[in-house]
């Protein structure tokens, strides 16, 4: 039996003391989550507006999703373009991709001005089809970013594949063709399932070390308006018509705005004092998927890199919802005291919570989902070695909303509340762009609508 054991998490190397909250207090924002999602709305909001903030975390910064995800910095949702599109309509489906890739700057901006010094490793990520389904689905995708301005994924397909005959002629101009040994020597697979090659910009960061350093940072530069408490589960937040109060371990915070940050509702209770209640559903609504991940550690041989394999069939799967891939990334890695190493980390099963059931985690890493993970590295990853051992295995909990889209702003019953979360799968850089954005509303910015907005059939949008 092997214990839930993250790279990331290890490589925290904390030494600061967990401070829980001893006292009443009072500032302008309360932000309740310390993962990624709630350090950074921290940070633009500091650095953004003149506000009072305080910081609440129930365990320790960045040991929830934060500290147990994949790592791989991406700019997409887990629903694709078009089926947005179809649901918000073209302008604010595309506003929306184009937001989560704003956060690539919005990071570049972060550790330039706290001067972190996270590794972030950028390069070009690659995804292999093996499916005319999944070729159809990206070209259509690709059709409304070439038509909108996004910048282009690049698509090429195996110029002996049986199937190009079949492809609409309005997508011609979206891919190019080349020998199928090309195509998989960039997958780095010998799997010749795979007829078709994405690529587009990627990365991969530590986030928990991110958000770890930034915290930092933020305790250091903002000493007369930043506040910050580990061990602090806040169990009830109050709303009234112009303030709030927090309940946490028998103390009062009184704040002007409360944020959560907490990855979906977590065992905590909300009272509207001022309005309709606030839409509990939603609570019961957020789905909790556990994510599983193996790591190996090899010599520092090839560059980083990720790769996602969509495979031709769903057998690997253990998600019964949703189509299954495996997702790859290899970055150097710091073993032994040296750093002469990389981290090859691969991922794809997940398994839905049961309603109500609750996550741990502390349990242990599951034997199957293992094997499969590796089964799966072995028929697709022609880098990877029999002789490998698995140095880590680890699992995460994601929160998925009912439209797989992270929520960002006010709770439309009461907007002394705010919303941040949502992991949805790919939350890094989304969170990010959802702290820039609270920040903004938080300063009373005429912020444009958008496909992240709350909305509550109570009490409208
Ligand atoms: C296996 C796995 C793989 C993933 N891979 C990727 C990836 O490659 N790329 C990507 O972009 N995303 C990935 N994600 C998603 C990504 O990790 C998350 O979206 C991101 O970390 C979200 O951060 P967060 O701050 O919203 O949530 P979390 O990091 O979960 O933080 C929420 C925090 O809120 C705290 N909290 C909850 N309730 C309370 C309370 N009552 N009082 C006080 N504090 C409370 C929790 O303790 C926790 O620390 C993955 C997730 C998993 C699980």
């Amino acid at each position: 039996m092997i214990p839930n054991h993250s790279p990331w998490i290890k490589q925290l190397k904390r030494t600061r003391p967990v401070v829980p909250l001893d006292k009443d207090m009072s500032s302008d924002v309360a932000i309740v989550g310390g993962g990624i999602a709630g350090v950074t709305t921290a940070f633009f909001t500091l650095r953004d507006t003149d506000k009072t903030v305080v910081l609440v975390e129930a365990n320790k910064i960045a040991h929830g999703a934060t500290g147990h995800n994949a790592g791989q910095l991406a700019s997409y949702f887990e629903r694709s373009l078009s089926d947005l599109v179809e649901e918000f309509g073209v302008e604010l489906a595309i506003d929306g991709q184009r937001s989560v890739e704003s956060a690539w700057i919005l990071l570049d901006e972060i550790i330039a001005e706290a001067k972190l010094q996270t590794p972030v490793y950028r390069f070009t990520g690659y995804a292999g089809l093996s499916r005319f389904d999944q070729v159809l689905l990206h070209l259509k995708n690709s059709r409304y970013r070439a038509d909108h301005g996004l910048i282009q994924e690049t698509i090429i397909l195996a110029d002996h594949w049986d199937k190009l005959a079949d492809i609409p002629k309005e997508f011609k101009d979206l891919y190019s063709l080349a020998p199928q040994k090309d195509l998989i020597q960039l997958l780095e697979t010998n799997n010749t399932d795979y007829i078709a090659c994405l690529s587009f910009q990627k990365g991969c960061m530590n986030s928990a070390l991110f958000s770890e350093e930034l915290i930092g940072y933020l305790i250091a530069t903002y000493k007369d308006r930043f506040s910050f408490y580990e061990g602090s589960p806040v169990a009830t937040v109050r709303l009234n018509d112009s303030n709030a109060s927090l309940e946490v371990l028998g103390h009062t915070i009184g704040a002007g705005r409360v944020v959560l940050c907490t990855n979906g509702f977590e065992n905590f209770s909300i009272i509207n004092e001022a309005g309709a209640e606030i839409e509990t559903k939603f609570h019961h609504l957020v789905a909790g998927r556990i994510g599983y991940m193996s790591g190996y550690v090899e010599p520092l041989n090839n560059p980083p890199v990720a790769i996602s394999y969509f495979p031709k069939t769903d057998q690997y799967s253990n998600d019964p919802t949703g189509e299954s891939y495996f997702y790859l990334t290899r970055r150097p890695h710091e073993h032994e005291g040296k750093d002469s190493y990389n981290l090859v980390c691969a991922g794809g099963p997940e398994k839905v919570l049961p309603n109500g059931a609750g996550y741990s985690s502390e349990d242990y890493c599951s034997e199957d989902v293992q094997a499969s993970i590796d089964e799966f590295l072995r028929s697709n990853y022609d880098k990877h070695t029999r002789e490998t051992e698995y140095s880590f295995c680890w699992h995460g909990l994601m929160g998925y909303t009912p439209n797989g889209i992270r929520r960002i702003g006010f709770e439309p019953c009461n907007p002394i509340l705010l919303y941040n979360l949502g992991c949805n799968g790919v939350g890094i850089l989304p969170s990010i762009f959802g702290g820039k954005r609270i920040s903004r509303l938080l300063n009373n910015e005429q912020v444009e609508q958008s496909i992240f907005d709350p909305h509550d059939q109570s009490c409208g949008a």
